[in-house]
């Protein structure tokens, strides 16, 4: 049986909960989309507002929205991010503005940041890249010293901790998401969270047509029929069932990060000390590891490759960088770490239903690959 690269945990929680909606019958946004919301605002502190999504593209999208992002502006991201995160801020009609990131981490690099601020820069969007904060309170200072908001896209790191505080328990608007392989999974979904609650108060009606309001009427039972609107909106809500599972799924959320934990550490242990491999993250303190990234010598890759194919385990490459991208192109400059990392990047599988003995194969392979002939 071929070792999946990513994948779900679903258990008889998540059916049951579905089953449930099911049978009630009302499936679309209501009474389980309020619950999540309201049970994600309260692990993650309490203090911060959830709005619920389709999905964590939406999620970035209507958030960067919210903050009247739209055309003309530019937003600043990395380069080698998934290709979400370009498309949901060209979708406000604003410019993706790559920038390089630093070889180490994957994580946006602050300098490249200040060097391509201009006038037009009007948000900036760093990834938790393999669930890694890294100094993002630096990209706050220059947020508090410029006035221009950061968007987190945490697609990576729900679950996990930034130091000794919960990754969407401080700063100002992140966001999750909760697709089929992530952290958790909602099947399909994502979240705005923000201390920002006139954000919140826009992320709320831009979701449902922009229709203002309609997220506390449906929350109550009931819809608006003699309402407003006064901008686009989009038709990104959360259905009831998506969210059952999400609910059962953030029940297990100890137990998914203590997992990955394990997992990702024995990973580090076994190939920490090899000379051809060199590791994204080596501190798995307190963050709940999405994915398994690490670098291998170009040279070497497609070798490790073979062999990994072999045995049936499957791998990836988080990311091709966007401005190779015929769509991004006309962006284009060179961005010599992303286009390294591109080089050398391959993800080994990590999710929670591997085994402690799965981790030590795919390393033995991927040693054995790498030491070999
Ligand atoms: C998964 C992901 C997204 C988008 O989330 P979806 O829920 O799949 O739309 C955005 N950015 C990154 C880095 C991701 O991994």
């Amino acid at each position: 049986m071929k070792t999946r690269l990513s994948k779900s945990s679903i258990g008889a929680s998540e059916i049951q909960s579905v089953v449930e909606v099911l049978k009630k019958g009302y499936l679309g946004m209501g009474e389980e989309v309020s619950k999540l919301e309201q049970e994600l605002a309260s692990y993650l502190g309490g203090t911060a507002s959830v709005v619920c999504v389709s999905s964590g593209t939406a999620a970035l999208q209507l958030a960067l929205e919210a903050y009247d992002v739209g055309e003309g502006d530019e937003v600043i991201v990395p380069s080698f991010t998934y290709v979400a995160t370009f498309q949901a801020i060209s979708a406000t009609g604003a410019t993706p503005v790559p920038v390089d990131v630093e070889y180490d981490s994957g994580f946006i690099s602050l300098t490249e940041v200040q060097a391509r601020m201009n006038k037009k820069t009007k948000a900036i969007m760093p990834v938790h890249y393999a669930s890694s904060c890294r100094n993002i309170e630096q990209f706050y200072d220059l947020s508090e010293a410029t006035g221009i908001p950061i968007v987190e896209d945490a697609a990576h790191s729900f679950g996990g901790m930034c130091g000794q505080r919960k990754i969407g328990s401080f700063g100002e608007t992140i966001c999750f998401s909760f697709d089929g392989i992530k952290n958790i999974t909602c099947g399909e979904g994502g979240a705005v969270v923000t201390a920002n609650s006139a954000v919140a108060q826009r992320v709320k009606d831009a979701r449902l047509l922009g229709v203002e309001k309609d997220t506390e009427q449906r929350y109550s039972g009931s819809r608006s029929w003699d309402f407003d609107v006064s901008r686009q909106g989009w038709r990104y809500h959360m259905s009831n069932i998506n969210a059952a599972i999400g609910r059962a799924q953030l029940h297990r959320i100890n137990e998914f990060t203590q997992q990955r934990q394990l997992l990702a550490k024995v990973y580090v242990d076994e190939l920490k000390d090899e000379k051809k491999i060199n590791l994204f993250i080596d501190n798995l303190e307190g963050i709940c590891p999405h994915i398994f990234p690490i670098k291998i010598d170009a040279s070497l890759r497609s070798k490790v490759e073979t062999d990994l194919d072999h045995e049936e385990v499957e791998f990836g490459y988080h990311y091709k960088p966007n401005h190779l991208l015929s769509y991004f192109k006309d962006l284009s400059q060179s961005f010599s770490v992303s286009e390294l990392l591109w080089d050398e990047v391959i993800t080994l599988p990590l999710h929670y239903d591997l085994k402690r003995s799965d981790v030590e194969r795919i390393c033995k392979i991927v040693k054995e690959s790498i030491n070999g002939d």
